[in-house]
């Protein structure tokens, strides 16, 4: 991935028609977690009516309380890459916690025809589950969304994505998604990206931010302004390379992690802001 120096071998990558590498950005809207037809269709056409190809979508929702909402699973997969295909979406970031995962994710891909991509993302609480780093690692055939985890040093983190890299899978984005700490972070976590342009030094892999679970609220700041939109920007500037941030149709009805998500009316103020501070960058 760059930081060993005898290896310049490139880690930007083409994957199902779309460009992933530290110059280029890619955002990545969609629903956090899968919830009915209808809502991902809306967030689906909502998108495409936007130009986007990319969305997220959780099947597989790794909660900190077992007796939340865990996700629909594979159940929902063959009706979300149906819908994802018809909509014209090209990539779908998808959080995966087992290796059966990738074999359910595979498999719902190869019944409905290949109707869109899949970016296997290893969320914040797997980010040093070695085993699953391996596992993706050995797949060549998705690209992976790997998060930094939210209480060990970015050292740690790069050296996790190593993993992956070392079983032969080096399509690999790095996901900033805030940092726990305890000096009263008046957001979610603590945002980090001012680590941006320090990981696409340290390395060559592009680099994703995710404004939703950093800030954990889409609540205006004192001054009226979206701290969801302000932080987009502060990591557009800092030189992100994807955006994955949450959206829902009708937020108060979502399952998971409703009141950080934006609703689909902002999509397009998201889609301007996010231009104008890519032109800043
Ligand atoms: C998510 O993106 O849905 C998610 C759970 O993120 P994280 O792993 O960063 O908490």
């Amino acid at each position: 991935l760059g930081r060993h120096r005898d290896d310049r071998r490139p880690t930007g990558f083409d994957y199902n028609g779309v460009r992933f590498d530290q110059d280029n950005l890619n955002v990545f809207a969609g629903l956090c977690a899968v919830d009915t037809p209808d809502h991902v269709e809306r967030m689906l056409k909502a998108l495409r009516d936007r130009g986007q190809v990319c969305t997220r979508m959780g099947a597989y929702k790794p909660r900190t309380n077992p007796y939340a909402f865990q996700g629909h699973g594979k159940g929902c997969l063959p009706w979300v890459f149906e819908l994802a295909g018809r909509y014209g979406m090209k990539v779908i970031a998808m959080e995966v916690t087992h290796d059966s995962h990738v074999d359910e994710i595979r498999e719902a891909l190869r019944r409905t025809g290949n109707p869109t991509g899949v970016m296997l993302q290893i969320g914040t609480r797997n980010t040093q589950n070695f085993e699953l780093l391996r596992i993706v690692g050995r797949q060549r055939e998705f690209p992976v969304l790997l998060k930094r985890g939210f209480g060990i040093t970015l050292e740690e983190s790069l050296n996790a994505a190593e993993y992956i890299a070392s079983e032969g899978n080096r399509h690999i984005v790095f996901g900033l998604r805030g940092m726990k700490t305890n000096m009263g972070d008046p957001h979610r976590n603590f945002v980090d990206f001012a680590h941006v342009p320090a990981v696409k030094r340290l390395t060559r892999m592009p680099v994703c931010i995710d404004p939703s679970h950093s800030v954990g609220s889409r609540e205006a700041a004192p001054d009226g302004l979206l701290d969801i939109f302000h932080v987009t920007a502060q990591g557009v500037i800092a030189g992100a390379n994807m955006i994955l941030v949450d959206f829902h149709p009708a937020p108060e009805k979502a399952l998971v992690d409703g009141p950080q998500a934006l609703r689909l009316e902002e999509l397009p103020r998201f889609l301007e802001d996010v231009a104008i501070a890519r032109e800043a960058y």
